[in-house]
């Protein structure tokens, strides 16, 4: 690690005149420079709020969440980073995020994985007009006459009753620089709630400060950092297996597919067989999936597109076909419906007055061809039937991954021993 003169970029400081947050960052990029980081080992994580400007000043890594979400981001990548030698992560938050979040803030201190938590104390919620926080002190509260019977979260003793190897207050700018760096050499959880002057909405003046927070007071464990070991760590892909191309394609320009079902008919299991059986025919693929949130009730449409080319965009505006199994599907895509779509529909579903709106919708009796659960499968495999989009076999050896593949397999098998009439 070489030492850097400044771990700032020349961005202007964002903040109102006299904010406190500057002193905190000043004093973290000195602390920074005085144990001898590289810039590139350090990443900066923050939230919403005043002390969430801090990205464009940090010429290190940054990541930029939700409110209150800050140290479980930080939390995040220091368990990637656990395995680096060098790295730090040190996320900031206000005290506000810090209200919003405490239970990411207890859970990082719980699992003590060797990250820094900066808390800027300034009391109050400064970019929403100055509302008191969890966090505002009693003797602030008195000054304003606000819930001055309600006490403050001591954010140190409960970081400390939880776990963190090192939790912080500090009220006094001068010794936020060594309290920080301290706090960085810390290897494990450490926290340093820096009380920080919000001019504008807080405070007017500096020396005030010191009487609106409680005086310093530094909790330490013994306790080790938790080691994460790499097979703790392991990526998410790599329990997904490898497609691997087996069939040959048709098709000749992007296609994309619209699957309109309902609730527990298997439209987004289809629709991922599909998308899996278009990269066994050696197509890129693309799935997406739309539901309510009560996902066992009402609509579930689901996108698949299909290319030659590197799909770089998984949005669908205007789908070639159209397929459309349920009542549920049909009023989800109504807007969406055109003519120069292709539309398959159930027959049950095409009234005379959507005949007469989309004279070339293809009906089709896809209720019967199959159960409920199977509906979508039995339509999506009579399309394929008819368009040259990618074969059959491609979407059986997808239906084979799953665990009902003998039941899906005969219902593929089914649907193409029908008459093409059907
Ligand atoms: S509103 Fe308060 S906390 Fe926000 S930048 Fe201005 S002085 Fe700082």
């Amino acid at each position: 690690m070489t030492q850097k003169n400044t771990f700032l970029t020349d961005k202007k400081f964002p903040f109102c005149p006299g904010c406190g947050h500057g002193i905190t960052i000043n004093a973290l990029n000195k602390a920074l420079q005085e144990l001898n980081y590289d810039a590139k080992d350090i990443a900066v994580v923050s939230d919403i709020g005043c002390s969430g400007l801090i990205d464009p000043l940090f010429a290190t890594h940054t990541i930029h969440g939700l409110h209150g979400r800050s140290p479980a981001l930080g939390l995040g990548v220091a368990m990637g980073l656990a395995q680096k030698k060098g790295k730090k992560v040190i996320a900031f938050i206000g005290d506000g995020g810090a209200t919003i979040g405490l239970q990411h803030i207890l859970e990082a201190a719980r699992r003590n994985v060797d990250m820094t938590l900066i808390v800027l104390n300034n009391l109050l919620y400064g970019m929403t007009g100055g509302q008191i926080s969890g966090l505002s002190t009693q003797k602030f509260k008195e000054i304003i006459d606000f819930e001055k019977d309600i006490p403050p979260f001591d954010l140190i003793q409960l970081t400390h009753a939880s776990g963190a190897r090192f939790a912080v207050r500090v009220n006094a700018p001068n010794k936020i620089k060594d309290t920080l760096k301290k706090a960085i050499e810390t290897e494990g959880f450490s926290i340093v709630e820096a009380a920080s002057l919000c001019p504008s909405y807080g405070m007017k003046r500096m020396n005030e400060l010191a009487n609106v927070v409680e005086a310093e007071n530094i909790l330490e464990h013994e306790r080790p950092a938790t080691k994460i070991k790499d097979a703790q760590v392991k990526s998410l892909l790599e329990s997904t297996p490898l497609i691997e191309k087996k069939y040959q394609s048709d098709l000749k320009e992007r296609k994309g597919i619209l699957i309109a079902g309902s609730a527990g008919g298997g439209a987004q299991s289809v629709a991922r067989f599909l998308a899996m059986a278009g990269i066994y025919a050696g197509l890129e693929s693309t799935m997406k999936g739309e539901y309510p949130i009560t996902v066992g009730t009402g609509f579930s449409v689901a996108e698949v597109i299909f290319d030659h080319q590197k799909i770089n965009f998984t949005g669908l505006p205007h789908p070639d076909f159209f397929i459309i199994v349920t009542q549920d599907g049909l009023i989800k895509v109504s807007s969406k419906l055109n003519n120069n779509s292709k539309i398959y529909i159930d027959e049950k579903l095409a009234t005379d007055e959507f005949k007469a709106q989309f004279p070339n919708a293809i009906t089709v009796p896809f209720s019967k061809m199959a159960n409920r659960k199977s509906t979508a499968l039995a339509a999506v495999t009579y399309v394929l039937n008819q368009e040259d989009i990618i074969p059959i076999e491609a979407l059986k050896e997808a239906v084979k991954t799953h665990r009902l593949k003998d039941i899906f397999i005969d219902v593929i098998d089914g649907v193409m021993a029908m008459p093409s009439n059907y």
